[in-house]
């Protein structure tokens, strides 16, 4: 039996692997450019190639890929094989340094939103030689950026390796300011809380709306559902634990530390936590994880959803992006210290992240908007749509004392001087109770929860980062002038908390009072959805932050939103025709063949015995065949608008015409399906109903 340290990172080329088959100057010199970001050059990267083929060989593997993760939000790798033909006719396996380095997927048929015309259609993969090369099947898997030949980052992870290091630029020269002569980066870190839905894969086999687009379009509600709360963190079933078991051991292979797993509050629903890591590491394990589970569950029959919505009225599945910023010598910086002088450094960060939350609300809610995420935030589940800040009732108090010079009423009741008093330590219960809020301090990190589970977390790490990153430019830029610093770090604290405390919010974000005091008394933005928040990443201010910063160039946002736009509009046409297909095809059918036999039911039973009314059967027969009438008309209406899709001049209006004439209708043909399931006996219908989905897992 071997233990878990034997097969951790058992297949990632990590530090302790490097270390046992590099050179000392080799190791030296690969070291100082994960460290430092500095530039490998050809020799070394040539001895790293020789190595990592060894391994990987060793370690089974016959073929190896530039892994990267390209708009769509699935990864994508492009597998050549190590052999090469020998001189004497055999083979001989290789992989050189420019291998290493450099690939050249033919990329023409990826999405680049108009970047690259097809003259140029390739595009080259860079190695990240800060996220490990790991061997998955028997290929080894090398971490890479996707760019075009003009240099435009066709990936999520060029701009986030961007976003974390202007991140770290800014965050020194804060540090620099209060006497830090030594940290030499700041990382921001990420553990990203994946939720998920488990199905058999007989059930999800018969159901057309589940294998096309993720979700059920159509289902009555169960007699059960999740009113009870028993599924959360009850006892796990023997099939799951199966599952859990062995999706734990291949991602340890990988040097993935998953460590939390449990049941969720829906039933079939179970969330993964891993450890937190590095971001970039993160999102690379955040996008491995969502792939080994749909491979794990394959082997033991069942299908892992990792749609945002799978099932109406049942919660949705999210990723709770926990984040923080540290130094590399470890001081966590979201973290209030010792002295009082550390707690003045972590008020001014906070303050960076409370600024930067209010100044791009709009990033952060669009930098998660897909249509599956939609039936999520602005539609009467957590998190709402409108982005606020939850901080706790402690910290809170802190920092009306500090805008209003009034004693601070915590254990002691005293006038908070920043530089010189010391802070409480918040305790995590007192910040981690409210779970309705989009954004939560929770301790020495923040919690961003409106990630939807199938969301890559690069983007709103980008977004994240990014605007902390502003904040803390524009914080420098006035302390550094300052002539007294120690009264400049009091007045911008004070200036900020003043200035952004409407985004501050510690109630209930499920709320409808705080939707509506939201939007109207403190004019924060809700935008219910990507049609109506991912033509706002061309908003001046945004472009002016992200290009200013170096993030994007302002055609690689150009082409994003397209992407997203079409992505959107893409995911809810097939929705639309999968559901007509569906209500022609299985539906009506079924509910046909359903009243035919009640019909003829009671023409058998007036045979026997002329006098019977047959009054409950009649009626049936008279609703089910009214319901089809209103089915087919409903399925006529959706057919007529799909029709009227895509001859708009550009994907903002198409987008918004598939908002307003597809949505609508779709949820309205779902009604008159859903009330004749209910009415049809389980026999005739013709897929799985939601209580054999969500209780059909042993
Ligand atoms: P829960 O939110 O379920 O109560 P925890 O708060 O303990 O659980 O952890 C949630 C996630 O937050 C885990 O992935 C954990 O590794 C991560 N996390 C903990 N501390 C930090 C930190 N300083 N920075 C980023 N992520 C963190
Ligand atoms: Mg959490």
């Amino acid at each position: 039996m071997s233990t878990v340290s034997d097969i951790f990172g058992s297949l990632v080329f990590d530090d302790r692997v490097m270390r046992a088959n590099l050179s000392a100057d080799v190791y030296a010199s690969l070291r100082k450019t994960i460290d430092e970001g500095t530039q490998l050059d050809i020799g070394v990267a040539n001895s790293v190639a020789r190595a990592m083929k060894e391994w990987a060989i060793a370690n089974g593997a016959t073929h190896f890929t530039h892994w990267f993760q390209p708009l769509t939000g699935i990864t994508a790798e492009k597998h050549d094989s190590f052999i090469s033909p020998s001189p004497d006719g055999g083979v001989i396996m290789e992989f050189s340094g420019k291998e290493l380095i450099k690939g050249e997927p033919d990329a023409s048929s990826f999405p680049s939103g108009g970047l690259r015309a097809t003259f140029e259609a390739r595009g080259y993969t860079a190695w990240d030689p800060t996220s490990y090369a790991f061997i998955k099947g028997k290929t080894l898997c090398i971490p890479t950026a996707f760019c075009s030949y003009g240099g435009h980052a066709l990936d999520k992870k060029t701009p986030l390796l961007r976003s974390m290091e202007v991140l770290s630029r800014q965050a020194l020269r804060i540090l620099r300011l209060f006497g830090n002569d030594t940290a030499r980066r700041v990382l921001s870190s990420v553990g990203p809380e994946q939720e998920y839905f488990l199905v058999t894969k007989e059930m999800y086999d018969q159901r057309p709306d589940l294998r096309f687009t993720g979700r059920t379009l159509f289902g009555a509600r169960p007699p059960k559902g999740q009113e009870l709360d028993d599924h959360y963190f009850g006892v796990i079933k023997p099939g799951v634990a199966a599952f859990m078991e062995d999706l734990n051991e291949e991602l340890w292979k990988l040097g993935i530390l998953a460590k939390t797993e449990h049941n969720e509050v829906a039933p079939a629903q179970h969330e993964l936590a891993p450890i937190y890591t590095t971001t970039n590491i993160a999102t690379d394990h955040n996008q491995l994880t969502m792939e080994i589970m749909q491979k794990v569950a394959a082997r033991h029959g069942l299908v892992c959803l990792l749609h945002e919505k799978p099932f109406a009225g049942v919660n949705g599945s999210g990723k709770h992006n926990n984040w923080s910023i540290a130094t590399d010598g470890g001081q966590n910086l979201l973290s209030p210290g010792d002295t009082p002088y550390e707690n003045a450094q972590f008020l001014l960060f906070l303050c960076a992240v409370i600024k930067a939350v209010d100044d791009y609300q709009d990033l952060l809610r669009l930098s998660v908007a897909t249509a599956g995420n939609d039936h999520r935030l602005g539609a009467n589940e957590a998190p709402p749509a409108v982005v606020s800040i939850f901080l706790g009732d402690e910290l809170d108090a802190i920092l009306d004392a500090i805008e209003n010079d009034t004693p601070y009423e915590g254990a002691e009741k005293k006038m908070m001087k920043l530089g010189v008093d010391v802070l409480p330590r918040f305790r995590r219960d007192t910040t981690d109770r409210n779970r309705t809020s989009p954004f939560a301090f929770t301790g020495n990190k923040f919690e961003f929860r409106m990630l939807g589970s199938s969301n890559s977390i690069a983007c709103a790490n980008i977004m994240l980062n990014s605007a902390v990153a502003e904040s803390l430019r524009l914080f420098a830029d006035t302390l550094e002038g300052a002539e007294d610093f120690e009264t400049a770090l009091h007045d911008l604290i004070r200036a900020t908390i003043r200035d952004h405390r409407r985004i501050i919010f510690n109630g209930n974000g499920y709320d409808e009072a705080w939707i509506r005091e939201a939007t109207e008394e403190r004019g924060l933005l809700n935008y219910c959805t990507t049609a109506d928040c991912m033509p706002h990443l061309l908003d001046r201010k945004n472009v002016d932050m992200l290009t200013g910063l170096g993030v994007f160039t302002e055609e690689e946002l150009r082409s994003r939103r397209d992407i997203m736009l079409e992505n959107y509009c893409k995911s809810i046409v097939i929705e639309a025709n999968t559901m007509t297909d569906m209500t022609r095809t299985l539906i009506v059918p079924a509910i046909e063949r359903y009243a035919a036999d009640v019909a003829k039911g009671i023409t058998a039973k007036k045979e026997i015995a002329p006098g019977l009314a047959c009054v409950y059967e009649t009626d049936l027969v008279g609703k089910l065949s009214e319901l089809i009438d209103e089915i087919a008309a409903k399925t006529d209406e959706l057919e007529a608008a799909l029709l009227t899709i895509g001859g708009a001049e550009d994907i903002v209006e198409e987008s918004a015409a598939i908002r307003d004439r597809l949505l609508p209708v779709m949820s309205e043909l779902r009604v008159p399906c859903d009330e004749a399931e209910r009415l049809t006996a389980k026999s005739y219908w013709p897929f799985p109903t939601y209580a054999d989905l969500l209780f059909g897992v042993k």
